[in-house]
């Protein structure tokens, strides 16, 4: 197997690899990199993202002012330490981008523009029209070119970590075009692997977010944190699931049920402000989870709007005009044209709550370093955690900056501390052991189950069970269901055996990864017995802060489920309160 020697080596090239990438680059020229990715970095993930960056820019808004919504919006979940780190370095990754090139769109007068989003009360999130992420994406991409200490490894698919001598020393990576397993020996592994919203069937998430990251550390050893937090974007389009951005709500579109009527105001989301009135604080602009959970109180009354793809509400953004649509929302136009045949200047779009983000993740503290000594995570799969119980949108984009250099700074700290290399064959043995677990795929003539099947059942079990509103019950149905099918997993059969681009071997491999993370976040939720954030249960439905203001971490165990062990939250100055969103002065 060939070995490739490098410093640090980042699993993933979307907004949190590249950036940690470059503040390795930065910091030393002299640092071998290996970033790592199993497509090419500009179809991460990162490049999806529509509405923007939050971070505090203008003179009204202040940096408390982004904890407290941060917070509050987090249902109390989030490390306040974290939190506090991340506001005060948001401004300064977003100037950062600005002066790489990044186009953030502008006022009148030339400034940076900001754009209200959900559960911010007050307008911070910087954007690029509705194109936000692609343009961030594009410039990380284009300023990591300019370091050839950058080495790129695209179209690696990471299969193991290898851990000797009680740390993380590198990983083992399929070459996918032609299936060759490489051993990268690194003094520090960063993990900036994405998310997992496969795992459910209707997602906003492209098709390579399948937890792999967050499985790669969790099979090491290394604990994943409050997994069951699962956030429901309300705005997605009911056929497949694209999202239309909250910026179309920041923007100033609004929500109506089958009558019309704007029904969040029905849902403690503050009185009925007129259309073309600002909304901010309130109704549409309220959090993801209570936005989510209104839609599915409309179902129960039978307010939804029938449609072929099951029941919806209306988005309306006809009284923005033409211009304003084109001008700020042009890709959610596109969108809405291109795959509903619905034009939003005409009118409104019916549209459902949608899987968007997993809060939870790989267990690190605010150094963005797990447990495992060398091994760091940032991202999407790391949970920090700033965002809690329930993320604010346009806080992810920020994040994936704001620890993506943290994780590089940390991962430096960790090399100059000089930890000796374990010996060559003790790494090498354990390359050795990840390469038999897939040559064992490829040996095994007698596999009855489809990859296809198996992962049919997991989404199924999840859409049931792990929806937006859980019971006890349900829960306990899904864990059994996905403990089942991990067993299962076992007796795979893998229909093309051949080594030139296997979609099929990555999509078994990606499947396990699945299958790992969903009884995290079953076996977490069932377990959780509060209702908080964007974990709400029918059965108990208040906030148990006495006993649940922890954070859940789930252990791994390769045929048990997992173990969960409770942690503390780190509370600075900000004791959990009521969140209010119904706009009332106070
Ligand atoms: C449609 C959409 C819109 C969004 N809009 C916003 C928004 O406006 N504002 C906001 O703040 N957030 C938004 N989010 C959330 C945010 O975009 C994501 O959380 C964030 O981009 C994730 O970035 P990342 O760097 O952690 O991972 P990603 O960008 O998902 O990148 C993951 C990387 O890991 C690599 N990888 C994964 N597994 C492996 C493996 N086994 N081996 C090798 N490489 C691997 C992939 O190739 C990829 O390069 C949105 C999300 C979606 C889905």
């Amino acid at each position: 197997m060939e070995i490739i020697k490098t410093d640090v080596a980042i699993v993933g090239a979307g907004g949190a690899g590249l950036r940690a990438a470059i503040a390795l680059a930065e910091a030393d020229p002299k640092l071998r990199i290996a970033l790592i990715s199993k497509v090419y970095p500009m179809r991460s993930h990162t490049c999806a993202a529509e509405g923007g960056a939050a971070g505090v820019v203008k003179s009204d808004d202040s940096l408390d002012l982004h904890f407290n919504d941060t917070v509050g919006g987090g249902d109390w979940l989030s490390d306040q330490d974290a939190v506090e780190y991340f506001i005060n370095e948001a401004p300064k990754e977003l100037t950062q981008l600005e002066h790489w090139g990044c186009p953030w769109s502008r006022e009148p007068d030339g400034s940076v523009a900001v754009r209200p989003f959900g559960g911010m009360k007050i307008k911070r999130t910087w954007f690029a029209a509705d194109k936000s992420g692609f343009h961030i994406l594009h410039t990380l991409f284009q300023t990591s070119l300019k370091y050839p200490s950058i080495q790129r490894f695209d179209e690696y698919y990471a299969t193991d970590l290898l851990v000797e001598d009680g740390r993380c020393q590198g990983l083992t990576a399929l070459e996918i075009r032609n299936g060759e397993m490489k051993q990268f020996q690194a003094g520090a592994v960063i993990i900036a692997a994405g998310g997992g919203g496969k795992m459910f069937p209707f997602t906003t998430n492209g098709n390579i977010k399948t937890g792999d990251g967050m499985a790669l550390a969790y099979r090491a050893g290394t604990p994943l944190k409050d997994m069951e937090f699962v956030q429901y974007h309300p705005t997605g389009l009911p056929n497949n699931g694209i999202l239309l951005t909250e910026g179309c709500r920041g923007e100033g579109g609004i929500l109506l049920n089958k009558d019309g009527r704007r029904y969040l105001q029905d849902y403690g989301m503050g009185p009925e402000t007129p259309v073309g009135q600002p909304v901010l604080k309130t109704m549409e602009l309220g959090p993801r989870d209570r936005l989510s959970q209104a839609f599915w109180g409309e179902q129960q009354k039978g307010n939804t709007v029938k449609t072929p793809w099951g029941d919806c509400v209306l988005l309306d953004m006809r009284h923005l005009g033409e211009k304003k649509i084109d001008e700020r929302l042009p890709l959610v136009r596109d969108l809405c044209i291109s795959y509903l045949g619905k034009d939003p200047v005409k009118e409104p779009i019916p549209i459902r709550p949608v899987v968007h983000y997993m809060m939870g993740g790989i267990h690190t503290d605010v150094q963005a370093a797990t447990r495992l000594p060398g091994l760091f995570a940032a991202g999407e799969c790391a949970c920090v955690s700033i965002n809690g119980a329930n993320r604010l949108g346009s806080n992810s984009l920020t994040e994936l900056l704001v620890f993506g250099r943290r994780a590089a700074l940390s991962a430096m700290a960790h090399l100059q501390s000089n930890p000796t290399p374990s010996s060559d064959a003790a790494l090498a043995a354990k390359a050795k052991e990840s390469q038999n677990r897939i040559q064992a795929l490829f040996d095994k003539s007698d596999g009855t189950e489809t990859i296809a099947g198996l992962r049919q059942e997991m989404m199924d079990t999840m859409e049931a069970n792990v929806g937006i509103y859980r019971t006890g019950e349900g829960l306990a149905a899904a864990c059994e269901k996905i403990a089942e099918l991990r067993r299962r997993y076992a007796n795979i059969a893998l229909t093309d055996k051949s080594h030139v681009y296997n979609t099929d071997l990555m999509q078994a491999l990606e499947l396990g990864s699945m299958l790992d993370c969903a009884e995290a976040v079953t076996v977490g939720a069932r377990d959780r017995k509060e209702s908080r954030g964007a974990h709400q249960r029918l059965d108990f439905t208040a906030r148990d802060d006495e006993n649940l203001l922890k954070h859940s971490l789930a252990h791994y165990h390769p045929t048990e489920p997992p173990r969960i062990e409770y942690l503390d939250v780190v509370i600075t100055k900000s004791q959990p309160g009521v969140r209010d969103y119904s706009g009332a002065k106070k």
